[in-house]
């Protein structure tokens, strides 16, 4: 394929933890495809996000080869989402392309990203459109995570479409400007709006190596993904409130009439049982939701940094 296109710079941000193995296949792979396309200036900005095994040896040992790697080395481990949020602090290129380095996003489809940035969209976007590489489970959560989060959340994240994405250097620089400590990129990207495209793709399953993320970690980050850009879960609690009080305040009427009509009647034990554990349950989950609020506040309060640099090699 042949790119009508004037010289562009592009950005190749890879967060990576325990990658030794995937990292060589990676960068062979990204220069195969680009040594056809002079055209593209290619930086490739790996983020070591606190690995313990050879990852950061073998990063080193390719920049002695290639010139056009940079290495944001973190103190310890910090997530992807703040090895994403430094990559695109060092960001400096005409665009940017974020993706992993397990080869579960296929390097062909930047190519094509980039002829599509340059007909004038600022942000492109690589949607799924086969999950089978992904376990059934993995499959079932992640479509009710979309709906449910789509449901309440104030932004709509496109379902399916991952962290993989094209995007010009004017929105690397609104991301910048975004310094909350609680960090779902994938509602950050999504926020800040701007001209975008949808690809479609087959997404691999990852060649060397096992997922970084267990079940415990994508609630984590599904849940960060729902407060962070909603007040909905307040809002259902205080309806909620709403609604059991007025049907409580009938049923209390009804209750009053009954004795004035009939006297009192000394059976009640199991629906006073009843009553207690459900609005305790009910109580309980809207205390939960307002501490998770309340705890995001506290993070946020303290201002610390999203992550710790120990070098830039
Ligand atoms: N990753 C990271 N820090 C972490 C976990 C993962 O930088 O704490 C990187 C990882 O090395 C990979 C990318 O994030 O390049 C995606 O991780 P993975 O392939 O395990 O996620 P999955 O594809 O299973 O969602
Ligand atoms: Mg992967």
């Amino acid at each position: 394929m042949y790119l009508k296109l004037k010289k562009i710079s592009l950005d190749l941000i890879v967060p990576v933890y325990n990658e030794s193995q995937s990292i060589q296949p990676f960068v062979k792979a990204i220069n195969n495809i680009f040594k056809n396309y002079n055209n593209i200036v290619i930086n490739l900005i790996f983020i070591n996000d606190g690995s313990i095994d050879k990852t950061l040896l073998t990063l080193l040992n390719l920049k002695k080869k290639f010139k056009n790697i940079t290495i944001i080395n973190f103190s310890r481990n910090f997530g992807k989402e703040a090895a994403l949020t430094a990559g695109l602090h060092m960001s400096n290129s005409q665009v940017a392309v974020i993706m992993d380095v397990d080869l579960q996003d296929p390097p062909e489809l930047i190519v094509e990203m980039i002829q599509i940035w340059n007909k004038g969209f600022d942000v492109v976007l690589a949607k799924r459109v086969d999950r089978s590489s992904d376990t059934f489970t993995k499959r079932i959560t992640s479509k009710l995570f979309y709906k449910i989060h789509n449901l309440l959340a104030d932004i709509q994240i496109p379902e399916n479409v991952g962290d993989f994405r094209l995007i010009d250097k004017k929105v690397v620089k609104a991301i910048n400007t975004l310094n909350e400590y609680n960090r779902f990129m994938k509602g950050i990207l999504s926020w800040v709006g701007f001209k975008t495209f949808i690809i479609e793709y087959k997404r691999n399953k990852r060649f060397i190596g096992a997922t970084k993320f267990n079940y415990l970690k994508l609630l984590k980050l599904g849940l960060d993904g729902v407060f962070s850009f909603s007040l909905t879960p307040l809002r259902i609690s205080l309806f909620f409130g709403f609604f059991i009080a007025s049907i409580s305040f009938i049923y209390l009427s009804i209750i009053v009439l009954k004795k004035i009509m009939y006297g009192i009647s000394a059976p009640g034990y199991a629906s006073i049982i009843s009553c207690i554990l459900f609005f305790s349950g009910i109580q309980m989950i809207s205390i939960g939701i307002l501490g998770e609020y309340l705890g995001r506040n506290y993070t946020e309060s303290k201002r610390r940094p999203l992550y710790i640099i120990d070098n830039i090699l």
